[in-house]
């Protein structure tokens, strides 16, 4: 993913349809930025396995999260261990296994959603692969999607990495993807192991979605996404909650603006839960980035999205995007931030 203002001659034709783009937006995401830098300075991670709900019904001071922070940073470790989860390369096809029992043990069932796609760079065909899972899907009252890319960018092109890495035509330098790729997946992998059974009215479709990053422009990326939107399942999900790049150290998610703009209500509601369940200081109802993510291709096909990100990572696509960089805190912020929420009672609908 990418901030907006970098990549607006690109969106103009890839989301004619999407009517967002006026002359402000490179300006009001920069004065965005600048704001936000003091914010990230003074914020830290507040939570911990057994926060407690502050302010909370009787009814939801019982609940005990019961999210994994342990097991979701070794799951973030073991992906990166794999290798640069590349399509094509053997580290995808292992990672691919991998994700797909781990999602079983959550979910009422899993499967990989195929795709393959001639990439410009090699010339050569490569298989995408979404990894699936359900969890109350077919009798629930309100369904949401919850997805996080679990490929890495095959090339370190970030403002931060050695020119030459960031000098067209890009050499093939792969990232890690510990925080732009593994930590989001982590948490997912848990999270269901963690709701599984505990939401009667809410069904949960876990997409771990490929060809986010593949690129390098992003004609080849957002792929496993795009797809997943063009082929959506039925009854469609009414929401969807996307994590990316949920795992650095000192983390600080705000307020994304295509969330903003296009899923308000869901939004607001995530953001006034997390600061209820004692989440406040990572998750800051203020306006973030204005980032083109995974979110998009859903929201153009309907269903309202809300990107959960923090932007502000020096390591991003550059070979340091390492474990070293992440933390389990921040996991453990995002995990106990979506459980807490879409266990509500009443449940959230848009
Ligand atoms: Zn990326």
């Amino acid at each position: 993913m990418r901030r907006i203002w970098k990549q607006m001659s690109h969106f103009r034709s890839r989301f004619q349809s999407v009517s967002r783009f006026t002359s402000n937006v490179k300006g009001r995401s920069l004065a965005v930025a600048i704001g936000f830098v003091g914010l990230s300075v003074a914020a830290a991670c507040g939570a911990s396995q057994n926060a407690a709900p502050q302010g909370a019904s009787p009814q939801r001071a019982e609940t005990k999260w019961k999210f994994d922070g342990q097991a979701a940073w070794d799951s973030l470790v073991k992906q990166v261990a794999f290798g640069p989860r590349v399509p094509g390369t053997p580290p995808q096809e292992k990672c691919k296994e991998y994700l797909l029992e781990e999602l079983r043990k959550g979910c009422d069932d899993a499967h990989i959603q195929e795709l393959s796609h001639r990439w410009a760079f090699t010339n050569k065909v490569v298989p995408i692969y979404n990894v699936i899972g359900t969890q109350n899907w077919k009798d629930a009252k309100v369904r949401v999607v919850l997805l996080a890319h679990w490929d890495s960018r095959p090339f370190a092109d970030g403002p931060n990495s050695p020119l030459s890495y960031r000098t067209k035509p890009y050499p093939y330098k792969p990232i890690p993807g510990a925080n732009d790729g593994a930590s989001g997946v982590a948490v997912l992998l848990e999270l269901a192991k963690a709701l599984k059974g505990r939401h009667p009215d809410v069904g949960i479709l876990y997409l771990l979605d490929d060809g986010e990053d593949l690129g390098p422009d992003m004609s080849e990326m957002l792929l496993g996404v795009d797809y997943f939107a063009k082929n959506m399942p039925s009854p469609k999900p009414d929401y969807g909650i996307l994590l990316d790049m949920i795992g650095k150290k000192d983390m600080v998610v705000g307020e994304e603006i295509e969330s903003l703009k296009y899923a308000e209500k869901l939004t607001k509601a995530f953001f006034a839960n997390a600061k209820e369940v004692g989440l406040g200081k990572t998750f800051p109802d203020q306006e973030a980035d204005d980032i083109e993510d995974d979110h998009w291709p859903l929201i153009q096909r309907g269903v309202p999205t809300l990107d959960l990100i923090d932007f502000r990572y020096d390591q991003w696509h550059t070979q340091d995007d390492t474990p070293a960089h992440c933390s389990k805190e921040s996991l453990v912020a995002t995990g106990i931030a979506l459980e807490s929420f879409l266990l509500r009672t009443p449940y959230f609908k848009p």
